[in-house]
């Protein structure tokens, strides 16, 4: 559909398709990364006290218990926390704040456009890992597979952007973004191959990009399930900004909270941009839920215990029947069944009540990323996969 009504930017527009929510038939959910166990009874708790009568109040618009209890358990500042209606509205925010946009100069890509190192300029020099590197120093820059969102939130505000090619076995090499940038951003674990970055060479590049004067955004969606986050590193690296959510590890998706640690300079731009869009992001049960998850961490690190013994065993599980498995310290593995193409895989699944996310595009069109479940769903995830092999050898 189009309309005359809208904008001639709205119409270049191609929005972010997030994973099916069935309402109808009961699956086995692994398509959008949520985790298969409830949330802290704590959250209950605290949901069940904010729903008073000062619910006809407007919520606190800086979240200062939630940023509280945050800065306590990541030993940081409140001053170094920003809270949002889930890591997505942070990211946004933080494409506005941080990324050169329509304002760049004649010349660099225009909006709805997004080139890849590799096929740019031809002017450019090659690195050692065969990346094109230009001279323009407006386009940010993110890997070619990596979260969908980044290039939408990219059209949305106008900023230019390149993406970096993963190696062969989808790898990213931090030294590929060594280059001229308006910016860069990569989650880590990336997703969605759950691919983990090492600590030291992410600092190096954030270090590299501090003498460029640009910003180094890591994505830490997943970074409970094994990973190490940088946010004991923020202090030395004022370029750093680091976003979570508690989506994934706090088994809180539907409540729409995530967080972002950075040095004060980084969050006053965040607050600057929501400020000009909507002052109260957080309603009031979500801060005081938020806050009791946070403030709940044994409990979690018990969930994320469970979830990694599960991947460890469902990876072996499926390598033992051919199924190739990229390493992942993630909630979701990333997988490709031999000799079958993803969509007719994905599709496989579904007719047996299993939802898988397939992403139809170059490079990981065979691939599926399959959610963590409980051991129960992934034992069933097991034996249709099983069946699905015997078929396609
Ligand atoms: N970053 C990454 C890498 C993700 O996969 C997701 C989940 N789709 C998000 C951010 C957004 O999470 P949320 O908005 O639920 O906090």
């Amino acid at each position: 559909m189009e309309s005359v009504y809208w904008s001639g930017r709205l119409r270049r527009l191609s929005p972010y398709i997030p994973g099916e929510q069935p309402r109808d038939r009961q699956f086995i959910k692994l398509n959008t990364n949520e985790n298969p166990y409830p949330p802290s009874p704590r959250v209950f708790e605290a949901i069940n006290r904010a729903a008073g009568e000062t619910i006809r109040l407007y919520p606190d618009p800086s979240c200062l218990e939630l940023r509280e209890t945050i800065a306590a358990r990541y030993g940081v500042k409140p001053s170094q926390v920003f809270a949002g209606n889930g890591s997505d509205e942070i990211l946004a925010f933080a494409f506005a704040a941080f990324f050169p946009g329509a304002s760049a100069p004649a010349g660099t890509i225009a909006l709805g456009t997004t080139a890849t190192a590799g096929t740019a300029a031809p002017t450019g020099t090659m690195s050692a890992t065969g990346t094109l590197s230009t001279t323009d120093a407006t386009e940010i820059l993110f890997p070619d597979i990596t979260y969908s969102f980044y290039p939408v939130y990219a059209d949305l505000w106008a900023v230019p952007c390149k993406t970096v090619p993963l190696d062969g076995d989808f790898v990213i090499h931090p030294e590929d973004y060594r280059i001229p940038n308006g910016g860069i951003i990569f989650p880590n674990p990336n997703a969605p191959t759950g691919r983990v970055l090492d600590t030291a060479a992410i600092l190096s590049l954030a270090e590299w990009q501090e003498r460029q004067g640009r910003v180094l955004i890591v994505d830490e969606a997943y970074i409970a399930f094994g990973g190490r986050t940088l946010i004991p590193h923020i202090s030395t690296h004022p370029n750093l900004l680091l976003i979570h959510t508690l989506s994934k590890s706090a088994s809180l998706a539907g409540l729409r909270v995530g967080f972002a640690v950075a040095q004060e300079e980084l969050i006053e731009g965040l607050c600057r941009v929501r400020d000009s869009f909507n002052s109260y992001t957080l309603d009031r049960l979500a801060q005081a839920a938020a806050a009791a998850a946070v403030a709940d961490a044994p409990y979690y690190e018990g969930l994320a215990r469970r979830i990694i013994a599960t991947r460890a065993r469902v990876t072996v599980e499926l390598e033992n029947r051919g199924i190739t498995v990229i390493p992942s310290l993630a909630n979701f593995l990333f997988i490709r069944f031999p000799g079958l193409s993803g969509a007719a895989a994905a599709a496989a699944l579904r007719e047996q009540g299993i939802l898988v996310r397939h992403f139809n595009r170059d490079r990981i069109a065979d691939f599926l990323r399959v959610s963590i479940g409980t051991d129960e769903e992934m034992d069933m995830f097991l034996q249709e996969c099983k069946k699905i092999v015997g078929v396609c050898l």
